[in-house]
């Protein structure tokens, strides 16, 4: 899946959350925090282009263990032990980047290290994720509109 897919969804994720949620708002941060991070195990994505990544990019494939379960579980208690909220926060965006990626074609292997592989029929950059991204902008922004007529 596109960057800018995992944002919209994320986003999406994160206000229906905040609505049912009384949370603070910083939790945003580590939910786009964890969107992001998932990919740094690809050179070519947002963040994984850095060089400092390309030892982890050595040692993992793409898809391969940051894409599991047992990493999100594992890495969210890390940063919850710090701050439980965005322990919360680092949850939701990482579940919110695995479920995207469940729905492509290419699949997420979701129970590592087992091999099996979680997958869709959603070719990445193909006309169903720009139908995804456009639906998920246009309700972001309706959720961030009604969200202010709410606090007006
Ligand atoms: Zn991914």
């Amino acid at each position: 899946m596109l960057f800018r897919t995992h944002i919209v969804f994320s986003l999406a994720v994160y206000f229906l959350l905040a609505y049912f949620l009384e949370m603070p708002f910083f939790v945003l941060g580590f939910v786009l925090f964890a969107m992001a991070f998932v990919d740094i195990d690809i050179k070519n994505s947002k963040f994984g282009n850095h060089w400092y990544f390309r030892p982890l990019q050595w040692m993992t494939k793409h898809r391969g263990v940051l894409h599991s379960l047992v990493a999100c579980v594992f890495l969210s208690l890390a940063v919850g032990a710090i701050s439980l909220w965005g322990g919360f926060g680092f949850f939701v965006g990482y579940v919110s980047h695995l479920f995207l990626d469940c729905l492509t074609r290419s699949g997420v292997k979701l129970f590592w290290p087992f091999n099996w592989k979680v997958r869709g029929f959603v070719k990445s950059g193909g006309i169903v994720e720009e139908v995804i991204f456009v639906l998920f902008l246009l309700g972001d922004i309706g959720l961030f509109v009604w969200g202010i007529i709410e606090i007006v």
